[in-house]
């Protein structure tokens, strides 16, 4: 379903005026000096604290989020991702001298970052503005033009997006068009300079083929299976805590939420333990409070309720045991922390991402079980390890593949804007957040100056017979 009010064809034309009006614009942006485009960025960061209250409201509307996770989440990793764009941006956006080949000499050389031009940004709905809003810091930061299109199912926040960033740019610069699927395809349509999708890896299959179309760049930030490895050495409450806390939060939807645990054998029913022991601290003892708490929102649409509901059913029909949790009511897309053991090889949960509350645990005899396990399937979006052995993380760090690696912690690896985050083949490609981004939104522009006083190309220029070209070329091919 497209905009209410006005006709499919009336969209599409609305659709490509703007994307003309962008296109014709891009020069003048990408123009802009580090200040220029800096201002820009602090009217961002000035928006959103003057919305803070706003953002959270909508959160709450979408996904019944807290207010504080809200502000740790979703604002500041924006704001934090402006004030880092803002140290750095002078010395992002000046050229970088690079060095020449002896043969070379008499040249210069420097790489220039210039920007795309005019960039798609498609975002998902389970972290709405961060999602929406680090890519564009990004993508404003290069000197870009930008259409952002927020996701469907959290109409809310998408609603404030749009607002928040029409108080910040002339049209012409970013704009953000509200939208469903249809939207988000009609758009695919143009031929834009860089296409940025966060979403499912299902639909990143579409978004890839709609950028072959036009040859246009393309970052994928996908999902995924991420799993948690604890061995016999772990410090159990730490792995405990933060594997519960980060299933939990926004009720396990989360692109790099671990989707499950390999866990040593010897350890497995301390560790379930102490799972238990702190979903029962940060939401309640009992399931009336866990599903009171104010603190746990709610699955996204029904939809999803029934997907991630259908996972836990399926499991549980094949022989899984639900060791804690399980208590889900549909009128409220509710669905408590839940904790599975002896799900069976076949079930639907060991296959498809959760991103739902939903933690299967499965033990393992020695390490290199547990990695043959995740080298089996797609590389995931983040592997989190924990344990006091450094041999053992550093194995798993040589033998497996993952998008990022968090040791003996889970989650950290987003908020570090010196830290790439993006995925591998199904976990995504390109990556982004501080310099990274800068870079993803430009394109490297390989720029050489020849001196006017000596070029050594002429003393290559034909005909080719004489022996001293001959003793040239092969001074060349062996030293310089
Ligand atoms: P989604 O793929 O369904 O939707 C993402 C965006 O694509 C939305 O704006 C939507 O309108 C649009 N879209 C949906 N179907 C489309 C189609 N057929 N053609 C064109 N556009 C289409 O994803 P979602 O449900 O919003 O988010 C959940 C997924 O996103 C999970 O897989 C999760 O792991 C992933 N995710 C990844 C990250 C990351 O940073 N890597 C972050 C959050 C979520």
């Amino acid at each position: 379903m497209v905009a209410d009010t006005i006709s499919s064809e009336a969209w599409h034309a609305h659709l490509d005026t703007l994307f003309e009006r962008q296109r014709q614009h891009q020069y003048e942006v990408a123009r802009t000096t580090a200040r220029e485009r800096k201002a820009k960025l602090r009217a961002l960061y000035d928006a959103l604290l003057r919305n803070r209250t706003a953002i959270q409201e909508a959160m709450w509307a979408d996904l019944r989020k807290p207010a504080l996770e809200v502000d740790i989440t979703e604002i500041s990793t924006t704001t934090g991702e402006i004030r880092y764009a803002l140290r750095h941006l002078s010395r992002w956006m000046s050229p970088h001298r690079v060095g020449i080949r002896l043969s070379l000499i008499g040249s210069s050389a420097w790489v220039h970052y210039e920007p795309k031009g005019v960039c798609l940004i498609l975002a998902p709905w389970n972290y709405p503005f961060n999602l929406s809003l680090i890519p564009l810091v990004s993508a404003v930061a290069a000197g870009n033009c930008v259409i952002l299109k927020p996701s469907e199912h959290a109409p809310h926040s998408a609603h404030l997006i749009k607002a928040i960033v029409e108080e910040c740019f002339p049209p012409q610069e970013a704009a953000v068009v509200e939208g469903d699927v249809e939207v988000a395809q009609a758009l695919l349509k143009l031929p834009f300079d860089h296409i940025f999708f966060t979403g499912s890896p299902a639909v990143g299959k579409i978004v890839m083929a709609a950028a072959a179309e036009h040859l246009s760049s393309l970052t994928l930030e996908l999902g995924g299976k991420s799993p948690a490895i604890v061995d016999e050495t772990a410090d159990l409450e730490r792995a405990a805590s933060r594997i519960a806390g980060l299933k939990a939060m926004n009720a396990g939807q989360i692109c790099i939420s671990p989707d499950y645990v390999l866990v040593h054998e010897s350890i497995q029913e301390a560790l379930i333990e102490r799972l238990e022991h702190y979903f029962k601290q940060y939401y309640g003892a009992t399931p009336e409070a866990r599903q009171q708490s104010p603190d746990y929102p709610r699955l996204i649409h029904d939809r999803h309720f029934a997907f991630v509901t259908g996972l836990l059913n399926n499991a549980v029909g094949l022989g899984a045991t639900v060791r804690f949790g399980g208590h889900a009511i549909a009128q409220e897309r509710y669905l408590e922390p839940t904790i599975l053991t002896h799900v069976p090889e076949g079930a639907a949960i060991w296959e498809a991402e959760i991103f739902g509350p939903l933690l299967p645990i499965r033990p393992y005899r020695t390490l290199t079980e547990a990695i043959d396990y995740i080298n089996a399937r797609p590389k995931p979006l983040a592997l989190y390890i924990f344990s006091r052995k450094r041999e053992r993380w550093q194995q798993v760090l040589h033998e497996t593949r993952s998008g990022g690696v968090c040791i003996n912690e889970c989650g950290l690896q987003f908020f570090n804007p010196n830290l790439p985050f993006g995925g591998q083949n199904h976990s995504g490609m390109g990556r982004y957040h501080g310099q990274w981004g800068f870079q993803e939104f430009s394109h490297a522009r390989a720029v050489t100056r020849q001196s006017n006083l000596w070029t050594s190309t002429r003393l290559l220029a034909p005909p080719y017979r004489t022996a001293f070209m001959r003793r040239i070329v092969d001074w060349v091919i062996r030293w310089l």
